[in-house]
């Protein structure tokens, strides 16, 4: 027997259609790159929206067309987030920071039909634009501008296409499980592959990425999305604002961290949002500023592993750091940290310990373990395990590959290395293809790094193997000092840290870590530069 409920589709244009119809005078500041910000609502986004979606009809776009855009956050990119998929096309956001050779390939690889660029991108654009097949119409953000018109020909105006759009056209109807916006992980090696989330698949993680142990946004919050929109949907905060109708901060391009202060003081900014060098660098604008940040009382932090010296740096400025852990393929929330009711008896230092991990998974994310012939290994806390992940907004099959991406029994294996305890937190402890096998026994880079970078005189720190003849692999850690410390020093600290063969066999000090376009350190650069230091040595 059938439930006899309405059929309503999960689309993104309901998500904006309730922010417009119930948070109508909501904020939204945006900071601009032309300089100063703009304050609109959430009902002149839901106009603007709709307004984008008629105007692509018009100009002949047809249902399931991709649009690309190269830009900031801020309020056009939001409005085109909306607009796009509410008008039933696909918003594939792309990485500026990504090579021009990359950017030619995903562009042509997603057949965009439409790129939208910010002002910062036209030189780039107007040199990519003969190698792109698809696109017929190249849209700046921003009103008409002739310096801009003069150096791409045929380039149209966001405002004045806007104006062609009708505010009243209704969004067409659309089928839940049709794509809505298309991403491409940022690997390392290989073509970038497309990951082409669903209007469900977004709205379920939207709901269920809020929940008070998830991110937790209020209509009473302030949110500054650092993370960019271009990084996996700016991790869906631009979904869970209009589902909130929380105040939204977009901070365009400059994420300095004095800028960022700037911001989260003018704004009364509640709940920010971005990837370690993100925190890292505004912890160095708080202590060059004097700004406590009054306003502020979280910030979520993912990407990479969370450095045990961050939680008390950030609680002294009374704000509760919260790991999160996800990817592209996982849209990304797959696990964020948030104690339970039997952490609260635990003194300040026990909690920060376990908030270092990262996390739960929310309802819809469930996480294995496996060895490597893939049986299923205990949740006991220590033992490590390829993790793979399986629910309504993980990836399925990558964008135009036929073959499925998942396990024979329909698991996405992460290429994680995790351990997972009885309360179902979760420990990242390596990137399978970073981790380091010594004499057979597993040496964790994160656990390597996060203690070289607790040392007052390193500023950053990355751990890879090297080979051995002895051991085969070997750890070697590559370094940015921070003040005056020598390799000895260095290798002594870690005495009583870690077991003794797990300490490095050596120390690299560099200028500055090959940072990849998501902001992680790339190790595949520094093992091509340093794996043979330990073999090649005299
Ligand atoms: P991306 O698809 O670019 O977002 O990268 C996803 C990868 O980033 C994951 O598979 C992890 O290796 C890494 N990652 C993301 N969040 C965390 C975190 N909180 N701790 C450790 N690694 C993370």
């Amino acid at each position: 027997m059938l439930g006899q409920m309405m059929q309503m589709p999960l689309t993104i244009g309901s998500l904006i259609d309730h922010a417009a119809r119930f948070h109508t005078a909501g904020e939204i500041v945006s900071v601009e790159t032309a300089g100063g910000t703009e304050t609109t609502t959430w009902g002149q986004v839901g106009v603007n929206a709709r307004r984008l979606a008629s105007a692509l009809g018009k100009l002949g776009l047809e249902q399931g067309a991709r649009c690309g855009t190269i830009a900031w956050n801020n309020r056009r990119h939001l409005e085109i987030y909306f607009g796009v998929a509410g008008g039933g096309f696909v918003c594939h956001t792309i990485n500026p920071r990504m090579g021009p050779e990359q950017m030619v390939y995903v562009i042509n690889h997603a057949e965009d039909q439409v790129l939208f660029i910010d002002a910062t991108f036209v030189p780039a654009a107007a040199k990519l634009a003969p190698a792109l097949k698809h696109c017929k119409y190249i849209v700046m953000l921003g009103p008409r501008d002739d310096a801009a018109a003069a150096a791409l020909p045929d380039l149209k105006f966001f405002d004045e296409l806007l104006e062609t759009g009708d505010p009243d056209q209704p969004w067409p109807e659309i089928d839940e499980n049709s794509a809505s916006s298309l991403c491409y992980t940022s690997g390392t090696t290989g073509d970038p592959k497309g990951v082409l989330y669903s209007h469900r698949s977004t709205v379920l993680h939207t709901l269920a990425g809020n929940q008070p142990d998830g991110i937790n946004i209020s209509a009473m919050d302030t949110v500054l999305p650092v993370v960019p929109m271009f990084h996996v949907n700016a991790w869906g905060v631009p979904y869970i604002a209009a589902m909130t109708g929380c105040k939204l901060v977009l901070p365009g391009p400059n994420l300095d961290g004095k800028s960022l202060v700037n911001l989260i003081d003018s704004t009364q900014t509640t709940l920010a949002l971005g990837v370690l060098t993100i925190w890292m660098g505004l912890l160095g604008a708080l202590k060059e500023t004097g700004s406590k940040v009054p306003s502020l009382t979280r910030t979520v932090v993912g990407g990479s592993a969370l450095p045990p010296s961050m939680i008390p740096k950030f609680a002294e400025y009374g704000v509760e750091l919260v790991h999160a852990w996800g990817m592209t393929e996982t849209s990304p929330l797959g696990s964020m940290n948030q104690l339970l009711q039997r952490h609260k008896a635990l003194s300040a230092e026990e909690q920060a310990e376990i908030r270092l991990g990262q996390g739960r998974p929310p309802f819809g994310v469930d996480l294995r373990i496996v060895d490597e012939e893939g049986h299923t290994l205990p949740h006991d806390g220590k033992t490590q395990g390829d993790l793979q992940v399986r629910g309504p907004w993980i990836v399925d099959t990558y964008f135009g590959k036929e073959k499925t991406a998942l396990t024979a029994d329909g698991w996405f294996d992460t290429g994680d290395v995790a351990t997972i305890n009885a309360q179902g937190f979760m420990i990242i402890r390596d990137r399978s293809k970073d981790i380091i096998k010594s004499g057979g026994e597993w040496i964790s880079t994160v656990t390597l790094e996060n203690i070289a970078i607790s040392h007052p005189a390193i500023a950053n720190a990355a751990a890879i193997a090297a080979a051995h003849e002895k051991w085969d692999e070997r750890p070697v850690l590559v370094a940015i000092k921070a003040g005056d410390v020598s390799e000895e020093e260095l290798l002594a600290f870690y005495k009583g840290k870690v077991e003794s063969w797990q300490i490095p066999d050596r120390v690299i000090f560099v200028d500055e870590l090959p940072i990849g376009s998501t902001g992680k350190v790339q190790k595949n650069k520094l093992r091509d530069e340093f794996s043979r230091v330990l073999v090649d040595a005299p």
